[in-house]
Protein backbone atom coordinates (compact mmCIF):
# COMPACT_ATOMS: atom_id res chain seq x y z
CA UNK A 1 0.00 0.00 0.00
CA UNK A 2 1.55 3.39 -0.66
CA UNK A 3 1.88 5.91 1.94
CA UNK A 4 -0.34 9.15 2.77
CA UNK A 5 1.15 12.25 1.24
CA UNK A 6 3.11 14.25 3.60
CA UNK A 7 4.43 17.47 1.17
CA UNK A 8 2.83 19.22 -1.54
CA UNK A 9 5.11 21.40 -3.16
CA UNK A 10 3.61 24.48 -5.09
CA UNK A 11 5.26 26.59 -8.12
CA UNK A 12 4.53 29.91 -8.39
CA UNK A 13 3.62 32.42 -6.20
CA UNK A 14 0.35 34.78 -7.65
CA UNK A 15 -2.75 34.28 -6.39
CA UNK A 16 -3.44 30.87 -7.93
CA UNK A 17 -0.11 29.55 -5.84
CA UNK A 18 -1.33 31.44 -2.65
CA UNK A 19 -4.57 30.52 -2.67
CA UNK A 20 -3.95 26.95 -3.02
CA UNK A 21 -1.22 26.85 -0.55
CA UNK A 22 -3.48 29.16 2.01
CA UNK A 23 -6.13 26.22 1.92
CA UNK A 24 -3.93 23.77 2.23
CA UNK A 25 -2.04 24.51 4.96
CA UNK A 26 -5.99 25.58 6.87
CA UNK A 27 -7.52 22.58 6.06
CA UNK A 28 -4.68 19.86 6.03
CA UNK A 29 -1.75 21.41 7.54
CA UNK A 30 -0.22 20.04 10.84
CA UNK A 31 -1.27 22.85 12.89
CA UNK A 32 -4.98 21.52 12.10
CA UNK A 33 -3.99 18.14 11.87
CA UNK A 34 -1.34 17.84 14.52
CA UNK A 35 1.65 14.80 12.95
CA UNK A 36 -0.95 13.79 10.55
CA UNK A 37 -1.08 16.91 8.64
CA UNK A 38 1.01 17.56 5.71
CA UNK A 39 3.98 20.16 4.78
CA UNK A 40 3.46 23.06 2.35
CA UNK A 41 6.27 24.66 0.25
CA UNK A 42 5.80 27.37 -2.30
CA UNK A 43 8.23 28.53 -4.58
CA UNK A 44 8.46 31.59 -6.21
CA UNK A 45 10.78 33.60 -8.78
CA UNK A 46 11.47 36.88 -7.66
CA UNK A 47 12.21 37.58 -11.31
CA UNK A 48 8.73 37.08 -13.13
CA UNK A 49 6.12 39.24 -11.62
CA UNK A 50 2.48 38.56 -11.07
CA UNK A 51 -0.43 39.60 -12.93
CA UNK A 52 -2.71 42.38 -11.43
CA UNK A 53 -4.67 44.23 -13.83
CA UNK A 54 -7.75 44.96 -11.87
CA UNK A 55 -9.41 41.84 -11.28
CA UNK A 56 -13.61 40.88 -10.37
CA UNK A 57 -13.76 37.45 -8.95
CA UNK A 58 -16.81 34.79 -9.18
CA UNK A 59 -19.31 34.44 -6.15
CA UNK A 60 -17.34 31.63 -5.27
CA UNK A 61 -14.70 33.89 -3.63
CA UNK A 62 -16.59 35.09 -0.75
CA UNK A 63 -17.45 31.86 0.32
CA UNK A 64 -14.04 30.53 0.02
CA UNK A 65 -12.45 33.33 1.91
CA UNK A 66 -14.69 33.12 4.77
CA UNK A 67 -13.85 29.40 5.12
CA UNK A 68 -10.52 30.10 5.23
CA UNK A 69 -11.05 32.42 8.43
CA UNK A 70 -9.83 35.74 6.53
CA UNK A 71 -10.40 39.15 7.98
CA UNK A 72 -12.08 40.79 5.06
CA UNK A 73 -11.66 44.28 6.06
CA UNK A 74 -8.19 43.59 6.42
CA UNK A 75 -7.75 42.04 3.30
CA UNK A 76 -10.31 44.39 1.57
CA UNK A 77 -7.67 47.52 2.51
CA UNK A 78 -4.61 45.59 1.32
CA UNK A 79 -5.76 44.50 -1.69
CA UNK A 80 -7.84 47.84 -3.44
CA UNK A 81 -10.88 45.73 -2.85
CA UNK A 82 -14.46 47.02 -3.59
CA UNK A 83 -17.44 44.96 -3.49
CA UNK A 84 -19.21 43.68 -6.71
CA UNK A 85 -22.79 42.66 -6.47
CA UNK A 86 -23.46 42.03 -9.75
CA UNK A 87 -22.35 41.67 -13.68
CA UNK A 88 -23.59 44.54 -15.91
CA UNK A 89 -23.71 43.80 -19.67
CA UNK A 90 -24.50 46.39 -21.94
CA UNK A 91 -24.87 46.48 -25.65
CA UNK A 92 -24.72 42.82 -26.27
CA UNK A 93 -28.11 42.55 -27.66
CA UNK A 94 -30.60 44.88 -29.09
CA UNK A 95 -34.54 45.40 -27.75
CA UNK A 96 -37.31 45.00 -29.75
CA UNK A 97 -37.04 48.97 -30.82
CA UNK A 98 -33.20 48.00 -32.21
CA UNK A 99 -31.32 50.20 -29.05
CA UNK A 100 -28.86 48.00 -27.27
CA UNK A 101 -30.17 46.56 -24.21
CA UNK A 102 -28.22 46.76 -20.87
CA UNK A 103 -28.95 44.36 -18.15
CA UNK A 104 -27.45 43.37 -14.99
CA UNK A 105 -26.70 39.91 -13.96
CA UNK A 106 -27.44 39.21 -9.79
CA UNK A 107 -25.71 36.67 -7.84
CA UNK A 108 -28.98 34.98 -6.77
CA UNK A 109 -32.35 33.92 -8.39
CA UNK A 110 -34.35 35.59 -6.02
CA UNK A 111 -36.29 34.94 -3.09
CA UNK A 112 -39.55 32.97 -2.53
CA UNK A 113 -43.04 33.97 -1.60
CA UNK A 114 -45.60 31.87 -0.90
CA UNK A 115 -43.74 28.57 -1.54
CA UNK A 116 -42.71 30.06 -5.11
CA UNK A 117 -39.44 31.69 -6.32
CA UNK A 118 -40.58 35.28 -7.22
CA UNK A 119 -39.24 34.98 -10.82
CA UNK A 120 -42.83 32.50 -11.07
CA UNK A 121 -44.97 35.62 -9.83
CA UNK A 122 -43.18 37.85 -12.23
CA UNK A 123 -43.89 35.66 -14.95
CA UNK A 124 -47.55 35.02 -14.02
CA UNK A 125 -48.81 38.43 -13.10
CA UNK A 126 -45.78 40.54 -15.31
CA UNK A 127 -43.70 43.42 -13.47
CA UNK A 128 -45.02 46.75 -11.70
CA UNK A 129 -45.42 49.52 -13.25
CA UNK A 130 -42.26 51.76 -14.45
CA UNK A 131 -40.07 48.39 -13.52
CA UNK A 132 -37.59 47.14 -16.55
CA UNK A 133 -36.77 43.81 -15.68
CA UNK A 134 -37.13 40.79 -13.53
CA UNK A 135 -33.78 42.10 -11.38
CA UNK A 136 -35.10 45.67 -11.41
CA UNK A 137 -38.64 43.82 -10.05
CA UNK A 138 -37.92 41.54 -7.55
CA UNK A 139 -34.24 42.19 -6.36
CA UNK A 140 -32.60 44.84 -4.27
CA UNK A 141 -29.48 44.52 -6.42
CA UNK A 142 -30.37 47.16 -9.62
CA UNK A 143 -30.99 49.37 -6.89
CA UNK A 144 -28.00 48.97 -4.78
CA UNK A 145 -25.62 49.45 -7.85
CA UNK A 146 -27.42 52.30 -9.18
CA UNK A 147 -27.03 54.31 -5.94
CA UNK A 148 -23.62 52.82 -5.76
CA UNK A 149 -24.08 51.61 -2.24
CA UNK A 150 -22.59 48.45 -0.34
CA UNK A 151 -24.19 44.90 0.05
CA UNK A 152 -24.33 45.16 4.12
CA UNK A 153 -25.48 48.05 6.52
CA UNK A 154 -23.19 50.26 8.48
CA UNK A 155 -22.65 48.28 11.68
CA UNK A 156 -23.16 44.79 10.15
CA UNK A 157 -19.99 42.93 10.65
CA UNK A 158 -17.24 41.10 7.88
CA UNK A 159 -19.14 39.08 5.54
CA UNK A 160 -22.42 39.78 6.67
CA UNK A 161 -24.76 40.95 3.82
CA UNK A 162 -27.91 42.00 2.53
CA UNK A 163 -27.24 41.06 -1.32
CA UNK A 164 -25.18 38.87 -2.32
CA UNK A 165 -21.82 40.11 -2.95
CA UNK A 166 -18.14 39.11 -4.36
CA UNK A 167 -14.96 41.60 -4.95
CA UNK A 168 -13.38 43.52 -7.32
CA UNK A 169 -9.48 43.60 -6.48
CA UNK A 170 -5.69 43.54 -7.44
CA UNK A 171 -5.19 40.28 -7.62
CA UNK A 172 -1.10 41.16 -7.21
CA UNK A 173 -1.73 42.84 -4.25
CA UNK A 174 -4.05 40.08 -3.03
CA UNK A 175 -1.70 37.18 -3.46
CA UNK A 176 1.15 39.55 -1.29
CA UNK A 177 -1.33 39.53 1.59
CA UNK A 178 -2.11 35.60 1.14
CA UNK A 179 1.45 34.96 0.86
CA UNK A 180 1.61 36.58 4.21
CA UNK A 181 -1.26 34.84 5.82
CA UNK A 182 0.21 31.46 4.11
CA UNK A 183 3.52 31.81 6.01
CA UNK A 184 2.16 32.54 9.23
CA UNK A 185 -0.39 29.39 9.27
CA UNK A 186 3.06 27.20 8.00
CA UNK A 187 3.89 27.51 4.42
CA UNK A 188 7.45 27.37 3.62
CA UNK A 189 8.38 29.82 1.23
CA UNK A 190 11.18 29.98 -1.31
CA UNK A 191 12.24 32.48 -3.18
CA UNK A 192 13.91 30.93 -6.37
CA UNK A 193 13.55 29.62 -9.92
CA UNK A 194 12.68 26.31 -11.39
CA UNK A 195 14.46 25.75 -13.96
CA UNK A 196 14.02 22.26 -14.60
CA UNK A 197 12.45 19.05 -13.40
CA UNK A 198 13.60 15.82 -12.68
CA UNK A 199 11.43 12.68 -13.73
CA UNK A 200 11.99 8.91 -11.82
CA UNK A 201 11.22 5.99 -14.09
CA UNK A 202 7.82 6.03 -14.27
CA UNK A 203 7.75 9.56 -15.77
CA UNK A 204 6.68 10.86 -12.14
CA UNK A 205 8.04 14.26 -11.04
CA UNK A 206 10.83 13.35 -8.20
CA UNK A 207 12.63 16.59 -7.90
CA UNK A 208 12.77 20.12 -9.07
CA UNK A 209 16.13 22.09 -10.26
CA UNK A 210 16.15 25.19 -8.36
CA UNK A 211 18.84 27.90 -9.30
CA UNK A 212 19.98 29.04 -5.94
CA UNK A 213 18.72 26.20 -4.03
CA UNK A 214 19.40 22.75 -5.83
CA UNK A 215 17.40 20.11 -6.03
CA UNK A 216 14.62 19.99 -4.45
CA UNK A 217 12.86 16.28 -3.80
CA UNK A 218 8.90 16.60 -4.25
CA UNK A 219 6.00 14.05 -3.35
CA UNK A 220 3.51 16.06 -5.20
CA UNK A 221 3.68 19.42 -7.07
CA UNK A 222 0.99 21.65 -8.24
CA UNK A 223 1.68 24.10 -11.02
CA UNK A 224 0.73 27.74 -10.47
CA UNK A 225 3.11 29.23 -12.79
CA UNK A 226 0.28 31.22 -14.86
CA UNK A 227 0.23 31.22 -18.41
CA UNK A 228 3.37 29.97 -18.96
CA UNK A 229 2.49 26.42 -17.35
CA UNK A 230 6.00 25.28 -16.86
CA UNK A 231 5.76 21.88 -15.54
CA UNK A 232 2.17 20.51 -17.03
CA UNK A 233 2.94 21.71 -20.50
CA UNK A 234 6.51 22.70 -20.29
CA UNK A 235 7.86 19.24 -18.80
CA UNK A 236 5.08 17.00 -18.76
CA UNK A 237 3.85 18.10 -22.49
CA UNK A 238 0.15 17.77 -21.30
CA UNK A 239 -1.87 18.80 -24.77
CA UNK A 240 -3.13 22.18 -24.51
CA UNK A 241 -6.91 22.15 -26.03
CA UNK A 242 -7.36 25.32 -28.54
CA UNK A 243 -10.79 26.69 -28.15
CA UNK A 244 -9.96 29.68 -30.67
CA UNK A 245 -12.79 28.24 -32.93
CA UNK A 246 -15.34 28.89 -30.54
CA UNK A 247 -13.59 31.75 -28.28
CA UNK A 248 -12.62 34.66 -30.69
CA UNK A 249 -10.77 37.31 -28.42
CA UNK A 250 -7.49 36.34 -28.33
CA UNK A 251 -6.01 39.74 -27.75
CA UNK A 252 -6.37 41.80 -24.66
CA UNK A 253 -5.30 46.01 -23.78
CA UNK A 254 -5.42 46.34 -20.41
CA UNK A 255 -4.82 49.92 -18.77
CA UNK A 256 -6.01 52.05 -15.05
CA UNK A 257 -7.97 54.92 -15.10
CA UNK A 258 -8.86 57.29 -12.63
CA UNK A 259 -12.36 57.20 -10.83
CA UNK A 260 -14.85 59.25 -12.31
CA UNK A 261 -15.74 60.59 -8.55
CA UNK A 262 -14.30 58.24 -5.84
CA UNK A 263 -16.98 58.66 -3.79
CA UNK A 264 -19.71 56.68 -6.18
CA UNK A 265 -17.56 53.50 -6.34
CA UNK A 266 -20.71 50.93 -8.10
CA UNK A 267 -20.62 48.21 -7.03
CA UNK A 268 -20.91 46.14 -10.03
CA UNK A 269 -18.79 44.76 -13.09
CA UNK A 270 -19.59 46.02 -16.29
CA UNK A 271 -18.81 44.14 -19.96
CA UNK A 272 -19.64 46.63 -23.09
CA UNK A 273 -20.08 44.96 -26.41
CA UNK A 274 -17.76 47.13 -28.83
CA UNK A 275 -16.82 46.76 -32.29
CA UNK A 276 -15.20 43.18 -32.06
CA UNK A 277 -15.14 41.83 -28.83
CA UNK A 278 -15.45 43.57 -25.25
CA UNK A 279 -14.67 46.20 -22.54
CA UNK A 280 -14.50 45.44 -19.11
CA UNK A 281 -14.78 47.74 -15.72
CA UNK A 282 -13.49 47.05 -12.88
CA UNK A 283 -14.05 49.86 -9.92
CA UNK A 284 -11.49 48.89 -7.33
CA UNK A 285 -11.13 50.88 -4.39
CA UNK A 286 -7.86 52.96 -5.54
CA UNK A 287 -8.64 53.42 -9.26
CA UNK A 288 -10.67 51.93 -12.07
CA UNK A 289 -9.31 48.59 -14.08
CA UNK A 290 -10.32 48.79 -17.59
CA UNK A 291 -9.65 47.53 -21.20
CA UNK A 292 -10.67 45.49 -24.16
CA UNK A 293 -10.42 41.91 -25.07
CA UNK A 294 -11.13 41.81 -28.84
CA UNK A 295 -10.54 39.16 -31.96
CA UNK A 296 -7.34 40.25 -33.91
CA UNK A 297 -9.11 38.17 -36.50
CA UNK A 298 -11.55 41.84 -37.40
CA UNK A 299 -8.51 44.54 -35.63
CA UNK A 300 -5.28 45.50 -35.46
CA UNK A 301 -3.26 46.88 -32.36
CA UNK A 302 -3.81 50.12 -33.75
CA UNK A 303 -7.71 50.05 -33.69
CA UNK A 304 -8.18 48.12 -31.15
CA UNK A 305 -6.79 50.47 -28.95
CA UNK A 306 -8.64 53.50 -30.69
CA UNK A 307 -11.62 51.46 -30.34
CA UNK A 308 -11.29 51.45 -26.52
CA UNK A 309 -9.96 55.13 -25.98
CA UNK A 310 -13.35 56.74 -27.93
CA UNK A 311 -15.08 54.37 -25.59
CA UNK A 312 -13.52 55.71 -22.64
CA UNK A 313 -13.81 59.05 -23.85
CA UNK A 314 -12.77 61.91 -21.13
CA UNK A 315 -12.26 59.18 -19.07
CA UNK A 316 -8.77 58.31 -20.90
CA UNK A 317 -6.08 59.14 -19.41
CA UNK A 318 -3.95 61.66 -21.54
CA UNK A 319 -0.48 60.56 -21.72
CA UNK A 320 -0.45 56.74 -22.00
CA UNK A 321 0.95 54.08 -24.01
CA UNK A 322 -1.73 50.73 -23.44
CA UNK A 323 0.18 47.87 -24.69
CA UNK A 324 -1.15 44.41 -25.90
CA UNK A 325 -1.26 41.13 -24.63
CA UNK A 326 -1.33 38.15 -26.90
CA UNK A 327 -3.82 35.70 -25.37
CA UNK A 328 -3.58 31.73 -26.32
CA UNK A 329 -7.49 30.35 -25.69
CA UNK A 330 -8.01 27.27 -24.70
CA UNK A 331 -7.52 25.21 -21.73
CA UNK A 332 -4.89 22.38 -20.48
CA UNK A 333 -6.37 19.75 -18.31
CA UNK A 334 -4.63 16.98 -16.63
CA UNK A 335 -6.29 14.36 -13.74
CA UNK A 336 -4.18 14.47 -10.32
C1 LIG B 1 -6.23 41.38 -19.35
C2 LIG B 1 -6.57 40.41 -18.29
C3 LIG B 1 -7.75 40.54 -17.54
C4 LIG B 1 -8.07 39.62 -16.55
N1 LIG B 1 -9.22 39.78 -15.83
C5 LIG B 1 -9.53 38.88 -14.87
C6 LIG B 1 -10.70 39.01 -14.08
O1 LIG B 1 -11.47 39.94 -14.22
N2 LIG B 1 -10.95 38.08 -13.13
C7 LIG B 1 -10.10 37.02 -12.93
O2 LIG B 1 -10.38 36.18 -12.07
N3 LIG B 1 -9.01 36.88 -13.67
C8 LIG B 1 -8.70 37.78 -14.63
N4 LIG B 1 -7.57 37.62 -15.36
C9 LIG B 1 -6.76 36.48 -15.13
C10 LIG B 1 -5.96 36.66 -13.88
O3 LIG B 1 -5.34 37.92 -13.81
C11 LIG B 1 -4.87 35.68 -13.92
O4 LIG B 1 -5.30 34.47 -14.52
C12 LIG B 1 -4.45 35.34 -12.54
O5 LIG B 1 -4.22 36.48 -11.73
C13 LIG B 1 -3.18 34.61 -12.73
O6 LIG B 1 -2.78 34.13 -11.50
P1 LIG B 1 -1.78 32.94 -11.46
O7 LIG B 1 -1.43 32.76 -10.04
O8 LIG B 1 -2.35 31.77 -12.22
O9 LIG B 1 -0.52 33.40 -12.34
P2 LIG B 1 0.48 34.63 -12.22
O10 LIG B 1 -0.07 35.79 -11.49
O11 LIG B 1 1.00 34.86 -13.61
O12 LIG B 1 1.65 34.05 -11.32
C14 LIG B 1 2.60 33.13 -11.83
C15 LIG B 1 3.60 32.84 -10.74
O13 LIG B 1 4.52 31.88 -11.22
C16 LIG B 1 5.84 32.30 -10.83
N5 LIG B 1 6.81 31.72 -11.74
C17 LIG B 1 6.86 31.81 -13.09
N6 LIG B 1 7.94 31.16 -13.56
C18 LIG B 1 8.57 30.62 -12.48
C19 LIG B 1 9.73 29.83 -12.31
N7 LIG B 1 10.50 29.44 -13.34
N8 LIG B 1 10.09 29.45 -11.05
C20 LIG B 1 9.35 29.81 -9.98
N9 LIG B 1 8.22 30.56 -10.10
C21 LIG B 1 7.84 30.96 -11.33
C22 LIG B 1 5.79 33.82 -10.91
O14 LIG B 1 6.86 34.42 -10.17
C23 LIG B 1 4.43 34.08 -10.30
O15 LIG B 1 4.54 34.10 -8.89
C24 LIG B 1 -7.22 38.55 -16.33
C25 LIG B 1 -6.02 38.41 -17.06
C26 LIG B 1 -5.70 39.33 -18.02
C27 LIG B 1 -4.43 39.16 -18.78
Amino acid sequence: MSSPIRKITIVGGGSAGWLIATHLISTLGRQQKGPEGIDVTLIESSNVPTIGVGEATVPGMYGLLKQLGINESEFMQYSNASFKCSGRFSGWNLDSNGLPLTFLNPFNTGTFLNGFNTAYHYHRFGPREGATSFVDNMMPTQAVVEQARGPRRPGDGDYDFRVPYTYHLNARFFAEYLGGIAQFRGVEYISDDMEDVELDERGYIAALKLKKHGRHPVEFVIDCTGFKGLILQKVLKEPFIPYGKSLLCDRAVPIMIPHKDPTRIEPCTTATALSAGWSWNVPLYDRVGTGYVYSSQFLTEDEAIDDLLQHLGDQAPKDIDPKVISMKIGGCATPG
